[in-house]
């Protein structure tokens, strides 16, 4: 059994030390967080339990793109959890019918699957691309192939950390699930070379943001496209990150104004308040379930439904897309004028900005560590890569405040 130092039962007085010692003895260690104790969010900025005050450049991993605590969004949440929070799909809700119209033409589809977060949506992808390779496109039982791109992240579920290529991801965690063929990402030869007719679909990220913030090269977007068309197999954009207005279109796929079969979104759907999730599709690809194929007890709930309906309002209202792209354009173009002596270089799309650090600046961490002393808070993703990613509707000088810092530190 764990035991503190200095066992606490008033939590109310408990500082940042107190908190990091109540986590390392009851929390299994599976996160290695930077030292701050968040208890007080608005907009863009939070507060320690020491009241300090920080700006949010990771944002939930983007699942915070309308900010902490948006007036709109938190009175949809309060409005709808007096009245109903949850029925399972047992029963219908007067949410669920709103919020499945609501996010198929948001996402020029025509059906919706949703889930909670953006693991179960992934999977749920993957299960609709198999049953539609065996009943749609005549694959042999248990043949169906998905193939997918080093470098991704998809989440942490059994199945998908097996077709990851990190080690950490992976090790321990077998034996993993068959039927995933890795290609190098961004490469449309390495796409067709991996195609066989047990293919049933191709699922990526349009931008690999936990892979480094990776952007392919032009034109990739549209000719996986046309690939995966040519050949019958589904394109399966995860864009449980990068989606809505993220990038700086609604869907970074939007970039070459491409429509993906499956469309896998999760993190900012839930407004930042709930996790929600959702598979977007046509009638042929999500047409394969029936009752009892598959199913979450909190997919589609009215708590989830309400948020995530009023989060799509809110991103139309406030013009997020457009935010996100003339902000990150200047955030890029402006960092890469500092010249900083310890930037490699800078990229990214809307504000997913990636910032790569030379061998000899050594990893992002402890820049990081830097930044958050100075009232910055952002992560690395990839060892060399620092992520900036805040809510969307940051002010323009909260940004040129951060932009500064971060310049400053990697000068
Ligand atoms: N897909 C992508 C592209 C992601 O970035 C993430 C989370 N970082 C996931 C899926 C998994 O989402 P969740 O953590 O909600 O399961």
């Amino acid at each position: 059994m764990t035991q503190l130092d200095h066992p606490v039962t008033d939590y109310a007085g408990l500082d940042s030390q107190g908190h990091h010692d109540l986590v390392s003895a009851y929390s299994a260690h599976n996160y290695e967080p930077l030292p701050v104790v968040i208890s007080r969010g608005e907009g863009a900025w939070v507060w320690d339990v020491e009241g300090k005050k920080y700006l949010d450049c990771l944002s939930a991993y983007s699942a915070l793109s309308f900010g902490h605590n948006h007036p709109r969004i938190i009175s949809a949440l309060i409005e709808q959890a007096g009245r109903l929070t949850l029925t399972s799909r047992a029963f219908q809700n007067d949410q669920f019918g709103p919020f499945c119209k609501e996010i198929t033409e948001f996402c020029r589809m025509q059906m919706v699957l949703p889930m909670n977060t953006g693991a179960e949506a992934v999977e749920t992808a993957i299960k609709t691309a198999r049953k539609w390779g065996y009943e749609v496109k005549g694959v042999p039982e248990n043949k169906a192939q998905i193939i997918c791109c080093r470098g991704n992240f998809h989440g942490r579920t059994t199945t998908i950390v097996g077709f990851s290529d990190d080690p950490q991801t992976r090790s321990g965690f077998g034996p993993f699930t068959p039927g995933f063929v890795l290609i190098d990402y961004g490469s449309t030869d390495a796409l067709r070379a991996a195609i066989t007719e047990h293919t049933v679909g191709f699922l990526f990220e349009p931008i690999q943001g936990e892979g480094g913030v990776v952007v392919p090269p032009d034109g990739y977007l549209k000719q996986v496209r046309d690939i995966c068309t040519e050949h019958n197999v589904l394109l399966i954009a995860d864009e449980v990150q990068t989606g809505l207005s993220r990038t700086g279109r609604r869907f970074a796929v939007d970039h070459e104004s491409v429509q993906p079969d499956l469309l896998v979104l999760g993190k900012a759907l839930g407004g930042g308040v709930l996790p929600v999730s959702a598979v977007v599709g046509s009638n042929e690809t999500l047409g394969v379930f029936q009752p009892g194929d598959h199913g979450s007890t909190f997919g589609g709930n009215p708590l989830a439904c309400a948020v995530a309906r009023e989060s799509l309002r809110v991103l139309c209202d406030e013009k997020l897309s457009e935010q996100a792209d003339s902000k990150g354009r200047a955030f890029r173009e402006a960092l890469q004028q500092r010249n900083c002596t310890r930037i490699r270089n800078v990229r990214g799309k809307g504000l997913l900005i990636g910032i790569e650090l030379t061998a000899e600046a050594g990893p992002a961490k402890p820049f990081c560590k830097t930044l958050l002393t100075r009232g910055v808070l952002c992560k690395d993703t990839v060892a060399s890569v620092m992520r900036i990613a805040p809510p969307l509707n940051v002010a323009q000088q909260d940004l040129d405040w951060a932009l500064d810092q971060v310049a400053e530190v990697l000068a």
